[in-house]
């Protein structure tokens, strides 16, 4: 009868363990997560680029009127289509 007392606890204890290892995985998750949406609401806008729809930051998007692009091979192509 002890011997299944201690399989028991044995069983309870990999559990608990399982569990407390699941639940830190978790939290570094999240935490990773949430670092990354602050960075996003400190730092600058996103903006898409407009040949390709790639996301940058604002800062480095090259400005062409209302519209940004990721590079400048971009703004050529785009202004090129748009001047047919
Ligand atoms: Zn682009």
């Amino acid at each position: 009868m002890s011997l299944l007392i201690v399989r028991l606890v044995v069983f309870v204890l990999l559990f608990w363990a399982g569990w407390r290892l699941w639940q830190y995985w978790q939290q570094m998750q999240g935490s990773r997560v949430e670092d990354k949406t602050s960075d996003k609401l400190e730092g600058e806008s996103m903006v898409p680029c407009a040949q390709c729809g790639v996301h940058l930051p604002k800062g480095s998007a090259l400005q062409s009127g209302p519209r940004y692009f990721c590079c400048r091979e971009h703004q050529e192509a785009f202004e090129r289509n748009a001047g047919e």
